[in-house]
């Protein structure tokens, strides 16, 4: 029988932090419960082995930051971890209508004038809506309840274009990796306003997308880890403080005189005064609590599915696309996702291959096929965006790597929770609501970069400030 100040429930990004701002601000027992046998969660480093006989690593989880996500940002420079820059010089290609348009920047201007009108007035109009959203309350908005009952596609309904309406599908698809008709407009300005404006969301160079990390981003988790044991056993406890326990899945929270038990799956079990959920909200729907929380907590976390995402890493004997003057990145708008799958992609910046998705729709109709099928079906659509012939793409094929985040049982999809119209507006306020002295953490709860690395970070922190001053009342 194990006995804790508190007992955080996951090691992804939003765990670890809780689990620092714990440790470094006050001497409190921590033990931290891992499903898996690993720390990092949505952040996972590959090691893969070529064709060539090299071997070299990929990102398949969480990859870019931009110093704009301060919390990150501090983060990396506290763990002493470099970034390099995404590349982009060359051309972009717009896949559309089954066929390429290169262009320079982020406006495909070679496409018709009358569209990208329609999508600047609707860029600046959804900005100017986000603007208005208090990231503290956001179902308390006057409008709320008429955004929150509309979903993105109705929004995208108004407008005048096809291509108005296909680039702002795009953008549901690769920042929420949901399509329109599943994501709820009011939840759609939350996100923008949280990230500080559609720019930074979709722009590479002083956007989401501008640096990778050095050593890829598993590094963060990896070194936070170690940073917590060497503050443990550097602290006045002599190393009793902190706690890992691997391959322990929290199954039933139940609330006892003298605090909480949590027991994991395995049957252990474990007491505590204080919880940190710190896992996607579904997932709180797969613990069973007792008593039972709240409906409001309940309903809201049987509302929140994840986003659904396949990442995919190809590797090459060459830049091809470099020597055509194209960046290697792309975004895909084609209807036929049966034969063009990919909806966005990267040059692969330090490793000779690019980095693409299967998002949203796609996601969902290939993550049913072999991968096999996969790889030929991007091999197929890189020979046609980059314009050559796909005898070549063969050729010059070292390897591949993915992975399939719907078919992860402890994230259960990608790159986070995305919420559909009547959830924010009706059970929003039991998102970051502690529950006695259950508190909430995961970056789905966050204000700022909610759904990112930065605000996994963030909500850690939070949740862990909430419960210091609890502590601090208490002693
Ligand atoms: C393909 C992909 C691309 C992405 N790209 C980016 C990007 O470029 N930039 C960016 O900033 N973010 C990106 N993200 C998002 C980013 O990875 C996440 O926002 C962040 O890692 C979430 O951290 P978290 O701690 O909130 O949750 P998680 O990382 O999901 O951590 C939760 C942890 O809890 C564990 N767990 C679950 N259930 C239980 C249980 N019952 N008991 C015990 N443990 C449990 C899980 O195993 C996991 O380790 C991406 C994510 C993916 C998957």
């Amino acid at each position: 029988m194990a006995t804790f100040d508190v007992v955080i429930i996951g090691a992804g990004l939003s765990g670890l932090s809780a689990a620092h701002t714990l440790l470094s601000q006050h001497q409190t027992k921590v033990c931290v419960l891992e499903a898996q046998g690993r720390v990092g969660g949505r952040l996972l480093t590959k090691e893969v082995n070529l064709n060539n006989g090299d071997s070299t690593t990929c990102d398949v989880g969480g990859q870019w930051v931009v110093d704009k996500q301060h919390h990150v940002t501090k983060m990396l420079k506290m763990l002493n971890i470099g970034t390099h820059k995404q590349f982009l010089k060359g051309r972009t290609v717009l896949f559309r209508n089954n066929r390429p348009i290169t262009y320079e920047g982020i406006v495909p201007y070679k496409t018709n004038w009358f569209g990208l009108v329609d999508l600047q007035m609707a860029m600046w109009d959804i900005d100017k809506l986000a603007n208005t959203i208090d990231l503290e309350r956001p179902w308390s908005h006057k409008n709320a309840a008429k955004w929150d009952s509309m979903t993105v596609q109705n929004y995208m309904d108004t407008m005048y274009t096809g291509l108005g309406r296909d680039m702002i599908e795009l953008f549901c698809q690769t920042v929420y990796s949901q399509e329109p008709s599943q994501i709820s407009f009011l939840f759609l300005l939350l996100g923008i306003k949280s990230a500080g404006g559609v720019t930074n969301l979709v722009e590479t160079e002083g956007g989401a997308q501008d640096s990778k990390i050095d050593g890829g981003a598993q590094q963060i988790p990896n070194k936070l880890l170690d940073h917590l044991n060497a503050l443990n056993k550097s602290g006045p406890s002599g190393g009793s403080l902190f706690e890992i326990k691997y391959n322990h899945v929290a199954s039933e929270i139940t609330k006892i005189k003298t605090g909480y038990q949590v027991t994991t799956r395995d049957g252990s079990v474990f007491f505590c005064n204080y919880i940190i959920i710190a896992i996607p909200p579904t997932l709180c729907s797969h613990i069973h609590y007792n008593p039972p929380l709240p409906s409001m907590r309940t309903h809201l976390c049987q509302r929140i599915p994840m986003g659904s995402i396949i990442k995919v890493n190809m590797f090459f004997k060459t830049r091809f696309w470099r020597e055509r003057n194209l960046a290697g990145s792309f975004v895909s708008a084609s209807n036929d996702i049966t034969e063009y799958p990919l909806t966005l992609g990267y040059d692969g910046t330090t490793i000779c291959g690019l980095v693409s998705f299967f998002a949203g729709y796609s996601a969902v109709y290939w993550s049913g096929r072999p991968k096999e099928e996969r790889i030929e079906a991007s091999k197929k659509q890189y020979a046609i965006m980059f314009d050559v012939p796909l005898d070549f793409v063969n050729e010059q094929f070292l390897g591949y790597e993915e992975k399939d985040w719907t078919m992860d049982e402890f994230s259960t999809g990608a790159y986070s929770g995305v919420m559909a119209p009547g959830v924010l507006s009706i059970y929003g306020p039991a998102l970051r609501t502690p529950i006695g002295d259950i508190h909430f953490a995961g970056t789905e709860t966050a204000k700022h970069w909610l759904g990112y690395m930065s605000g996994a970070i963030e909500s850690g922190e939070r949740a862990a400030s909430e419960v210091l001053e609890k502590i601090k009342n208490t002693n």
